[in-house]
């Protein structure tokens, strides 16, 4: 039988894929050959790096390797199933007892990352009769819980407590369809903001939200680990403990391993296993994983010392580089943006960064506005003294170089 020639169905992609490259939009991955730490081997290269979230350096800490190992010789590699069929094991049960003990909270549910947790809640808990106010900058994984939700929506300008008390006291007067009030205003932040490292003004949604009978949902991914008592997130940092309805938290962060939590009521998780849909239908993080997590929330409370030095260095690293003359943007937490301005810039500044042995990465559009790329640091617990001079070495020669200081 003769075979017909057919044009390539997905020919499309090689065009946006040029056109991304012709914007500088277009992001190769760097690969790393070694651990993950302050310095890794990156592209076959040892370079300091200021790229991860691994904000105290659990990703390789030796109780959280050897709590690893030790799961994997007792439990196996996998879990085997959702949680829901036969997945459940006692070490997710566990770390769920610890986290909620760590959070303050009656219950948590723990999801297989924090993007899960976030697309799992929202739409198990809003429906068509409720309203879903959120942050115009909140992180993709809540945007998307949103998508998913037959619930609609308002976005509120970023961190603009005035302006979320007008939509809620719209949306009490307006009330939901057929003008019946809402049964849930559910109001949704992130609690650090991963791109710029501002801290959201709690206090005062929860204010606002308590006066317009709406509940408050945060989502800590940036804070847990980094705010807070022993890193317990920004409800504890603030003094929230019983206003804020909904916590989600992530266990790839600062927690140093992966996964997602929910911690909340216990009717919320109860009706989570019932009804969040990545819960019920992907499988459960292995052994290994959990293991892990439990350990990272008991070197949280044993190691205090961890969240010092990342506070510490963080200070440091940020008055340095506004000393050097960098605008660092508006960041209150260890995340500090090097602002840039255009994505080529941010481009070029980060290959020379590279160049000069730091592994800094550029944050572009459409992750952040197209005149607002920048280059992103995170500094950790795990960076010493001479590893942050020399990353500032780097940024104030390069800074020069592409004249972004006048040093
Ligand atoms: N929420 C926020 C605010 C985040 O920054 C991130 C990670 N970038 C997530 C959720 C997702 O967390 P995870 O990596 O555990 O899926």
């Amino acid at each position: 039988m003769a075979t017909t020639r057919h044009e390539n169905p997905l020919a499309f992609l090689d065009e946006e894929l040029a056109e991304l490259r012709r914007q500088n939009l277009y992001r190769p991955l760097r690969v790393m050959s070694s651990a993950q730490g302050p310095v890794a081997t990156v592209d076959g290269r040892e370079v300091i790096s200021l790229s991860s979230n691994d904000y105290l350096g659990l990703t390789h800490h030796p109780r959280l390797r050897q709590a690893a190992l030790d799961a994997v010789r007792q439990f196996g590699a996998g879990s085997g199933a959702v949680r829901t069929i036969a997945g459940t094991m006692s070490l997710h049960e566990e770390l769920e007892d610890e986290l909620a003990r760590f959070k303050g909270t009656e219950a948590v549910l723990t999801f297989q990352s924090g993007f899960t947790a976030n697309t799992g809640v929202i739409p198990t808990i809003t429906g068509e009769a409720d309203l879903i106010v959120s942050d115009g900058l909140n992180h993709a994984s809540i945007i998307d819980g949103m998508r998913l939700s037959k619930a609609p929506r308002v976005i509120y300008p970023h961190a603009d407590v005035g302006a979320l008390r007008e939509k809620l006291a719209e949306a009490r007067a307006k009330g939901g369809a057929e003008g019946k009030p809402h049964r849930l205003i559910l109001v949704v932040t992130d609690g650090v903001f991963s791109m710029d490292g501002d801290i959201a003004p709690l206090p005062g949604i929860v204010e606002a939200a308590e006066e317009f009978g709406a509940a408050v949902m945060v989502d800590d991914a940036h804070a847990s680990g980094v705010l807070g008592k022993n890193g317990r997130g920004s409800v504890d940092h603030f003094g929230l403990h019983g206003r804020v309805a909904i916590q989600v938290g992530t266990l790839s962060k600062a927690v140093g391993v992966l996964g997602g939590y929910v911690a909340g009521s216990q009717a919320l998780r109860d009706m989570l296993i019932q009804r969040a849909r990545p819960f019920l239908f992907s499988t459960s993080a292995p052994p290994a994983v959990a293991a892990a997590c439990l350990e990272a929330i008991r070197v949280f409370l044993e190691e205090p010392e961890l969240i010092d030095r990342l506070w510490a260095n963080t200070r440091r690293f940020k008055s340095e580089l506004r000393r050097l003359g960098f605008d660092t943007g508006v960041s209150e937490t260890p995340i500090t943006p090097v602002m840039v301005g255009d994505s080529a810039t941010a481009q070029r500044f980060s290959n020379r960064l590279f160049d000069a042995g730091v592994f800094a990465q550029p944050v572009v559009y459409p992750t952040v506005a197209l005149d607002k790329a920048r280059i992103r640091t995170i500094v950790s617990a795990a960076h010493s003294d001479e590893m942050l001079d020399r990353s500032l070495t780097a940024f104030d020669s390069v800074g020069r170089e592409l004249g972004l200081t006048t040093g």
